[in-house]
Formats: structure tokens, sequence, C-alpha cells
């Protein structure tokens, strides 16, 4: 970036936002962080009802290392401010035909486990999917995830042509299928194809890596829950001397020439010599003045229903992460993306972040999220309004019949987020998840996190590259420093010795 890049405004205290902030506090520049909310996390969200402690974002935390990056930034040990916790089952998968399997992140376990579930075949074909994934993740990570662009033609590089040798640019669910025969196993390995909005079927290869996040490095929760997050991160930050403004909404940016010189909120002026943008991205583009460069429409990824739930203690009965995989499966991304209506038979994800601390809950209670993908508000009519509360009921009775038959006569829905409401919290087409990794929404071909015609401004997030998702939120944070220091060695980041603690 050229000229002063002293203090630096990040506007954002979600992980994006958090995790640039203490990049470019860990390499010497001066930091202020404007949040709308009254505190830190933005889509990772919290919510206190009746004496339960309710994470309103992100339940499934992969590749804790990339939040220890953010941590070792400024000085800090992610150890010191955060406890993770392996979970084991990473995922429970409950079929249709009553069949369940337990996803071990252990490559052993997991291979017995598919042995014993669809039978010596399988399991053998596991061992080398996992292989695959392995390679497919270390090939991209550094050179694709974790990379800005100068442009698309900066992909063409000799890691691309092995990508495309192991068939990084194939299909998800096709090259999958070369190493797994039973439906059911396969759907372990594709339906993350959700979290990258694009129906497995549809989706590259490339973003299998997302499932060697989950199935092999594995899945962890924090102890106080998953806002600890951003809380540890916004301490860290704090410590380092990031100054943070809560309650703190952007109304505009000021200008001079192709700088921006100021950011305002109601009653407030802050000077910077640069800007940090995580905001959704008409946001973004409408604070900036600017129309994006892409011409054609951008594609949203289908949204979510959310169900919060409070019920009696259920034990062990139900896992940390439960899949409910309805019959229908192909037929489901056709209702959602391409039909834009409610799934007809859903596949659900049910967390018990209780499992993982069980004091989210009151005592002898259990807190459940009950996920179910949804359609986005381009894609579909639906008065969410209106069917909301039924259909999150319906959503809780479906889980409690196919996992736990009468959970649901006590269950006590605590809350209940529709594609409406993420719309009315500013998410462009009510969808949390950004936009779809379609190929065209890709790498180089993803908006851009720098914005032509002004110097100084950078964008973090969802939105831009690489991605939606927790690690690549965090990456995003490096990205857009990096943009406004130079690319900086991993031992010049470590200056600051944080005074953080737990
Ligand atoms: C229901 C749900 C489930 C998810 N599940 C998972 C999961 O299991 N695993 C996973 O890895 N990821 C998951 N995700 C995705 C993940 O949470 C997000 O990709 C990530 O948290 C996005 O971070 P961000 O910094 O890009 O955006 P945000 O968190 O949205 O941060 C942007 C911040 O900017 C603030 N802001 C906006 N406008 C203004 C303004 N004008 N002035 C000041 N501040 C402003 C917002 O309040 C917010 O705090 C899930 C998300 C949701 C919502």
């Amino acid at each position: 970036m050229p000229g002063a890049t002293d203090h630096v405004v990040v506007v954002g205290a979600g992980l994006s936002g958090l995790s640039a902030a203490m990049q470019l506090a860990g390499r010497g520049r001066s930091v202020t962080v404007v949040e709308r909310h009254p505190f830190p996390g933005g889509r990772m969200g919290q919510a206190d009802i009746a004496g339960y402690r309710i994470d309103t974002g992100p339940t499934v935390l992969t590749m804790p290392d990339i939040i220890a990056e953010a941590f070792a930034a400024v000085g800090a040990s992610m150890a010191e401010h955060l406890e993770l916790v392996p979970v084991d089952p990473a995922y429970r998968a409950t079929f249709a035909d009553g069949s369940v399997l337990d996803v071990h992140r252990d490559g052993a376990v997991m291979a017995a486990a598919i042995e014993a579930f669809a039978g010596r075949e399988q399991a053998a074909g596991y061992l080398r999917l996992r292989a695959w994934l392995t390679e497919l993740y270390r090939l991209e990570f550094d050179g694709f995830i974790a990379a800005n662009f100068a442009s698309p033609l900066s992909l063409l590089t000799p890691q691309l042509a092995r990508l495309a040798a192991i068939g990084g640019f194939r299909g998800w669910a096709r090259m999958v299928s070369r190493f797994i025969t039973d439906e059911r196993v396969q759907r372990i390995f594709t339906f993350q194809a959700l979290y990258a909005g694009v129906p497995p079927q549809r989706a590259l290869a490339a973003y299998a890596v997302i499932a060697y996040m989950d199935t092999v490095a594995g899945v962890y929760f924090p102890r106080g829950g998953m806002r600890a997050v951003p809380e540890a991160m916004a301490a860290a930050a704090a410590a380092a001397g990031v100054q943070f403004r809560y309650g703190a909404e952007v109304t505009a940016l000021e200008r001079s020439g192709s700088r921006v010189t100021a950011v305002h909120t109601e009653g407030d002026r802050i000077a910077c010599d640069a800007v940090v943008l995580t905001t959704e991205l008409p946001l973004t583009y409408q604070l900036l003045g600017r129309t994006p460069r892409r011409p054609i429409k951008v594609r949203p990824a289908p949204s979510a229903v959310v169900a919060h739930v409070g019920v009696p203690a259920v034990g062990e009965h139900l896992a940390h992460h439960n899949i409910s995989f309805g019959g229908k499966w192909a037929g489901t991304f056709d209702e959602i993306i391409r039909d834009g209506v409610p799934m007809s038979d859903p596949s659900l994800l049910v967390t018990r972040p209780t499992a993982g601390d069980p004091s989210l809950a009151p005592p002898g209670r259990d807190l459940l999220y009950v996920l179910a993908p949804a359609p986005n508000l381009q894609a579909g009519e639906v008065d969410w309004d209106a069917i909301g509360p039924d259909y999150a009921r319906e959503m809780v009775a479906t889980a409690a019949t196919r996992l736990m038959p009468g959970l649901d006569d006590d269950a006590e829905i605590l809350d209940v987020v529709t594609p409406a409401d993420w719309g009315r919290q500013g998410m462009a087409a009510g969808t949390p998840f950004a936009l779809a990794h379609t190929f065209s929404q890709t790498g180089p071909f993803r908006p851009a996190n720098t914005v032509r015609g002004i110097d100084n401004a950078v964008l973090a997030g969802g939105s831009t590259v690489p991605g939606v998702g927790m690690p690549t939120a965090i990456i995003s944070g490096r990205l857009a420093a990096d943009r406004v220091t130079g690319t900086v060695s991993d031992s010049a980041t470590r200056t600051i010795v944080s005074s953080g603690s737990r």
C-alpha cells in the first residue's frame, strides 16, 4: 500500500477484523477497531436467554493452528487465552435407513468404524481418500487459500498443475466416488460442500479441503462456548494496544482523492492512514462510493434456519455434532438452491454445545442448536416471518423423532433465526454465508480484497478471498494486513509481548 499506514482503522470486530487488527498491531501499526455491536465476534455471535449461553453462529471449529497464528502475531499464546478441547467423534451421522456412523479424526479408528459400517473395501477406500484429502490440503494451503493474488494469471504455477493432476478441478462428489462407493459414507466426505454454498455434485474437488479440515484435522470446542474465540482474540489484541470502539456504527468514509482519510460514525470522526473493511460487500461498496468491478451478478450462498432449544439433559445419547441426513439428498439441493423452497425431507445439523461445556445451560438441562439449510431470499419467496415459528417446531420435532424420540415434548424453543432475520442483520440475500464458492467466485475470481482507484482501503471477511468460514475469515484478515504492510516473515510479526491473560 503506498503512502503512510501508521494508523489503521478496521471496520468490524468479527473474526476477519480481529485477525487483521492483531496482524497489523504485531507489525507496529496503531490500530482502532470500530464495531457496531457491543461485543466482538460478528457472525460468531452470542445471546443469553433464560439462563442459556447461546452461540448464534459457527459451531464446527477446525484448524486451531490458524487461530493460534493470530495470537502469535501479537506475541501471545493461544493456549493462555483459550482452552480448546478436541471433539470426538467429530460428527455422529445418522441416515434415513436407521444406520449410524461416528466420524473420527484418527485414521485407524475411522477405518475400523467404516469397516464395521460398510465393509472392508470401503474402509480401504477411506484410507486412500484420506491420503488424497491430505495431499489436496498440502497443495492448496500456501499457494491458493492463504495467498493474495496479483491477477488470475498469478495462479498459473507448477502447484496449479499438480492440483489439476490430482483432480482438484474435477467434481468433488465424483472424486470421492472414486474412493468410496457406499452412498452413505460418500455423504460424510461431501456434505461439507454446503458450507461452501454449492451442491456436492457441482462443487469443485478443490473444496474437498473442507472435508480434510473436519474429518482429518479434527473438530474442537472452546471451553465457554464458541464466543470464547473472538473474546480471547479481542483481549489479546487489546493487550497489544489495539483500541476498540464498540457500539459504534460506521456511517461514512471521508475521502481525499484516492485515499480514505477518516472513518465516520454517528457523532465521531476517526482519522486514519488506511482502512480495512470487513462489512458485507454491498455496504462496503456503498461506503467506498464504488460499483464493483465485476459486471456479472454475484451468486449468494444458500441460507439457514437455526433453532436454539433447551431440553432436559440427554447425556451421551446425543453427540456434540449430529448430522441427521434425510432420505432425499441430491434433491435437497435442488429444493433450496434452484426452487427456493424449504427442504421437504430435511437434513439437519444438531449440535449439543453442552456436551463440551455443561455450564452453557442451567443445571439439569442441555442446549441444542438445530440448523436447517434453507433458500436465501434471492432464490425463494418464503414468508419466513409467517412460517418461521412453525417451521422451527417442525425442525425440532423431526430432529427428535430421528435422534431421540420424545425429546421435543419438553423442548423449550429459546430463539429462531431465519433468512429474514439474517437479512435484517444486514446480510445480503438473507444469507450469513456470503457468496457461494462457485468456480467464478473462487480465488482470483472472487471479489478481490483491494479496491480499484482507492489506494489505502482493503477488504477482509467472507465475501472476499479466500472465503466463508472461521479459518478462512481469519486468513482473510492476515491477507488484508499483508496488503497494507506487504508480506512479512513470521519472526517479524512476533514483536509484541502481550500482557493479556485469560
Ligand atoms: C449460523 C452460522 C453457522 C456457521 N457455521 C460455521 C461453522 O460451523 N464453521 C465455520 O468455520 N464457519 C461457520 N460459519 C461462518 C463463519 O461464522 C463466518 O464465515 C465468519 O465468522 C465471518 O467472519 P467475518 O469477519 O467475515 O464477518 P462478520 O463476523 O460478519 O464480521 C463483520 C463485523 O462487522 C460489523 N459491522 C458491519 N457493519 C458495520 C458498520 N457499518 N459499522 C461497524 N461495524 C459493522 C458486524 O457487526 C460484524 O461484527 C457460520 C456462520 C453462521 C452465521
